[in-house]
């Protein structure tokens, strides 16, 4: 028995699963997890001294790679000076204002120790300051696991067959209305069937909990400019997306302003961090300025906020890691493309590949792929020491630590798993 499994053995005994989040579980793939011992740079090594090249990255939070000598000095240092104080500090003020000034159409923002909580709290302050109750989501979107939105959620929900969790009540999911991304008309038609009572339409900019679905051409504007008819506010959900399409995540990217944007992952250099901003006049709606309520003890811990800079202010220093990251995930989607009979989505530093021959371009599509086949596919990859996601419904995520010869590498064993899979 290895360690992991050994320790896999204990965990279950005492954890849900053996793990504190579904989507480290190996229920999909089969096995048990590896326990992670340690990660420098583009490689993990587990508990039994196997050493993995990664493309999970702790689900996005790692763009600079695993063990970054300058955030790993900013935690020790800021540390040492106390963890948590439950009082203002001034590494908060340079966080806000940093992100504020990356993030061109964000006047301010309110830190929360998690992606899940920076949305759900987004959901209330577009549902207070609109004075609406109903909201749109899109089948196959992640916004974490606050329960208007497990509804069709993607990500461990999706992969586990439960996309609807159970002990969400009806209350909690009747004002979540459901639309299909890269569909306009979808949501149109809600607009029209809900009129005046829509407070938001919240989306994943590039789909990336379903597999990694990038938006058509056309569809961020067309939300937007619904929205606008409407009078209802877009949330662009940034918690993928932000700060790793580009410094000024997808509302750069794409050239489409949101009213709302919440973060997780990349903001807190590895640290649990989350964050929602907006217009000054929404914003200012958040207590203790305005009526709705949202709290945190351990919001904009400074820990947290130090590692957080201290990624954010490599990233404005290095720009270039954006066109690099980029070329690199484009020459692993070619090269996974022409070895396999894969349709493979890119962008930026994220991609996927489905195993469908179809255009994956909504939760439809990426619910056709053959998920046995991934799970052979996935522990073809492990054998070779690559380590990717156990579901085909997340994102490969490069990061600044992967090199050329990591790809190429990748591209080998891909071409390695395909003349065996033939032969059967
Ligand atoms: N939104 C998106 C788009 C996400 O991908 C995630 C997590 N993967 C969340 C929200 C929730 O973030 P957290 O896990 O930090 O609560």
């Amino acid at each position: 028995m290895t360690k992991s499994e050994a320790l896999f053995e204990r965990a279950k005994k005492v954890m849900p699963g053996g793990v504190n989040s579904p989507v480290r579980a190996f229920a999909a793939v089969g096995g048990a997890p590896r326990f992670i011992r340690s990660a420098k740079g583009a490689y993990i090594t587990d508990e039994d001294g196997n050493i993995y090249l990664d493309y999970v990255g702790s689900w996005g939070p790692m763009i600079l790679g695993h063990g970054n000598e300058a955030i790993l000095d900013a935690v020790c240092r800021t540390a040492a000076n106390g963890l948590s104080f439950g009082a203002a500090t001034a590494l908060e003020v340079e966080m806000a204002e940093l992100i504020v000034s990356l993030v061109k159409p964000l006047e301010m923002v309110r830190m929360t120790s998690s992606g899940t909580e920076a949305v759900m709290s987004a959901i209330r302050l577009a549902r207070g300051y609109t004075g609406r109750g109903k909201i749109v989501k899109f089948s196959g979107c992640y916004h974490g696991h606050s329960d208007c939105l497990l509804v069709k959620a993607g990500s461990g929900a999706l992969t586990g067959g439960n996309p609807d969790s159970a002990g969400v009540t009806e209350g909690a999911a009747k004002d979540t209305l459901l639309a299909e991304y890269n569909d306009l008309d979808s949501v149109a038609r809600l607009f029209e069937k809900n009129k005046g009572d829509i407070a938001a339409v919240i989306v994943e900019p590039v789909g990336a909990n379903m597999g990694v679905v990038p938006p058509k051409e056309g569809f961020l504007p067309g939300l937007r400019r619904l929205c606008d008819t409407n009078g209802a506010l877009l949330i662009f959900d940034e918690v993928i997306t932000g700060f790793r399409l580009a410094l000024g995540g997808a509302m750069e990217y794409f050239g489409v302003d949101a009213d709302l944007a919440t973060y997780g992952k990349i903001i807190g250099g590895g640290m649990p961090v989350g964050a929602y901003g907006g217009r000054r006049e929404i914003m200012e709606c958040v207590a203790p300025v305005g009526a709705v309520y949202q709290a945190g003890t351990l919001s904009g811990n400074p820990v947290a906020m130090a590692a957080g800079l201290c990624a954010l202010t490599q990233l404005k220093e290095n720009p270039c890691v954006y066109a690099n990251t980029a070329a690199l995930a484009g020459r692993l989607a070619d090269g996974i493309r022409m070895n396999t009979g894969c349709t493979v989505n890119q962008i930026g530093s994220l991609l996927c590949a489905f195993f469908t021959t179809g255009e994956v371009t909504d939760y439809e599509g990426a619910k056709k792929s053959d998920v046995k086949k991934y799970a052979d596919y996935f522990n073809h990859m492990l054998r070779n020491g690559i380590y990717i996601a156990p579901s085909q419904f997340e994102a490969m995520f490069l990061s600044a630590a992967h090199t050329q010869e990591d790809i190429d590498h990748t591209i080998e064993a891909v071409k390695a798993f395909y003349p065996k899979e033939e032969t059967k």
